[in-house]
């Protein structure tokens, strides 16, 4: 128990002086069997199970920034398997199987809550789509509730139901959904993987790529070359930039998307809920902030940041379900870059160059998938072909037509 109490006080009393970091702090090796190139959730969580499940352990995960900078660190924490279709559906509960036991397997508290989370319903044809994806969860042993009216006000009695513009009608809830601290994730497969003999070195940015005709044969970075049997690529909204550097063209785009935080108010929201009108998702923290986001920035960019008409956007749709946030601070505001894909549904690759490995396109849902990205990634990697969970986030299947459209929008990006 490495943060036992008694470690805990000891360390407080002596200043600190002989606690030792989470992870350990090295230098780049000349050469790795594997390289994953992004140090967020999915990089890390891959560098994890490739070493406790599959004993591959002279692995280095490579970070430009901290640890966590991405969109790991940046997204609103929400985690849940409410999908519908057979491609998704299975891989986002086993997902979901995971969190449920990763703390006891990192021993790190990671603050996984199953709060549940509830999907607003404001009409007939909403309420039949939501039996349908409900349907689809139960098959999958996800497990799923529909809400009348009456069972959301007694979860959610602070909704606008008299007066709303779009009447709350009902709900879909999946009871064991909830949120999970987006940093702690990241910093529990870090410790977990760097004690089972993998390097995270942070600050060593890839540049480019060592090649041997088409193979991939390591990756030039700030610190220098590194040579590698297989390198793996996690970088979230960076993957069409280090692709491009390959001469490969993704079907993926960037996009940013805005999380935003409240000042601090007692408790009083129970779950997290989404309104099914407009785009508005909201949870509690611990702390009592209120932690929302809705619509994407309707534009490409690689900026942190976000605009203010989103601001504008998403505090609308808020205040068009619980009139009373009109009263309350906007604490901080920050964005992230979500790679999105033609069909809203990721991609986990071999290739598509030799000693290549993709990981990419988690839209602005990836964060509830990283157990699960990092248990498939992992497999893929070790075994040179696709995880059974994962298989239909291949690659070609944009030029096959085998589409995972779980919104049924096409390929638009920007609406997923
Ligand atoms: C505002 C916001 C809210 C979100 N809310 C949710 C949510 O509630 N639930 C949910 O499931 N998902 C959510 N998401 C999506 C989720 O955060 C991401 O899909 C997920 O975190 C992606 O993880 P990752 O490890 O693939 O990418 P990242 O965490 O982005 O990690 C990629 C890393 O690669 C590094 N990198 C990039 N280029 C290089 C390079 N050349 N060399 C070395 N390193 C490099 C980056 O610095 C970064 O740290 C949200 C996203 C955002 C932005």
């Amino acid at each position: 128990m490495r943060y036992s109490l008694f470690n805990i006080i000891a360390n407080g009393l002596t200043g600190q002086r002989f606690s030792s970091p989470a992870w350990r702090q090295v230098a780049p090796k000349p050469a790795y069997d594997v390289i994953i190139v992004g140090g967020g959730g999915h990089g890390l969580a891959t560098a994890y199970y490739l070493a406790k499940q599959h004993g591959v352990r002279n692995v280095a995960v490579l970070e430009k920034g901290w640890i966590g900078s991405g969109n790991s660190g940046r997204n609103t924490t929400i985690i849940r398997s409410n999908y519908l279709l057979p491609g998704n559906e299975p891989f986002y509960e086993w997902s979901m199987k995971l969190w449920e036991g990763l703390e006891q397997d990192l021993n790190y508290n990671i603050m996984v809550s199953q709060r549940g989370i509830i999907n607003l319903i404001h009409n007939d044809a909403q309420r039949d789509v939501y039996v349908r994806r409900g349907n689809a969860m139960i098959v999958n042993g996800a497990g799923a509730r529909l809400l009348d009216r009456e069972e959301v006000r007694s979860y959610l009695p602070f909704l606008d139901f008299d007066n709303a513009r779009f009447p709350v009608k009902g709900g879909m809830m999946q009871p064991r959904a909830g949120t999970a601290r987006h940093d702690a994730v990241v910093w529990g497969y870090a410790r977990g993987a760097s004690d089972l003999g993998v390097d995270i070195i942070q600050n060593c940015e890839v540049t480019g790529f060592l090649r041997d005709g088409d193979a991939i044969t390591g990756v030039a970075t700030t610190r220098g070359e590194i040579k590698a049997k297989k390198v793996a690529l996690a970088v979230a909204g960076s993957t069409s930039r280090l692709a491009g550097k390959l001469d490969l063209k993704l079907p993926i785009e960037s996009f940013v998307l805005q999380a935003f935080i409240s000042e601090g108010l007692k408790p009083f929201m129970e779950t997290v809920f989404t309104f099914g009108a407009g785009h508005f998702y909201c949870s509690q923290s611990d702390k009592g902030e209120l932690v929302f986001g809705g619509d994407l920035d309707g534009y490409n960019s690689y900026a942190q940041r976000g605009n203010l008409p989103t601001v504008e956007d998403v505090c609308e749709g808020g205040l068009a379900l619980v009139p009373q946030l009109s009263r309350v601070r906007l604490l901080r505001q920050w964005a992230g870059v979500c790679d999105m894909s033609m069909d809203g549904s990721p991609i986990i690759q071999v290739g598509p160059l030799p000693g290549l490995y993709l990981n990419c396109a988690w839209n602005y849902g990836g964060f509830k998938a990283t157990p699960a990205s990092g248990w498939c990634f992992a497999h893929t990697i070790a075994k040179d072909e696709p995880h059974p969970l994962s298989a239909a986030f291949r690659l070609d299947r944009f030029r096959t037509g085998h589409l995972i459209d779980e919104k049924g929008v096409g390929a638009s990006p920007n609406l997923h």
